[in-house]
């Protein structure tokens, strides 16, 4: 199981998604973990406001996982 359900979302672990996907990062300089998307120009992170582009550069974080947003992914009428 690579996976977590938490209600609707399910959290992938060592994988990438989609840059519009929220992803959720560590910080490599003071480790909080945090949750943005990959198509923005900065990350930054929330705590202690190291930031960077993630097109560019992402040494200073590390990418732990994506969430998968399941609602309305498989639904169908
Ligand atoms: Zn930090």
């Amino acid at each position: 199981m690579s996976y977590i359900n938490q209600g609707r979302e399910r959290i992938q672990f060592d994988r990438k998604g989609k840059t519009k996907d929220l992803h959720i990062l560590e910080c490599t300089r003071c480790s909080n973990e945090f949750r943005s998307t990959m198509n923005v120009n900065q990350i930054e992170c929330s705590n202690c406001s190291t930031s960077t582009n993630p097109k560019l550069d992402l040494s200073l974080f590390k990418v732990i996982g994506f969430i998968e947003n399941l609602q309305g992914s498989e639904v169908r009428c």
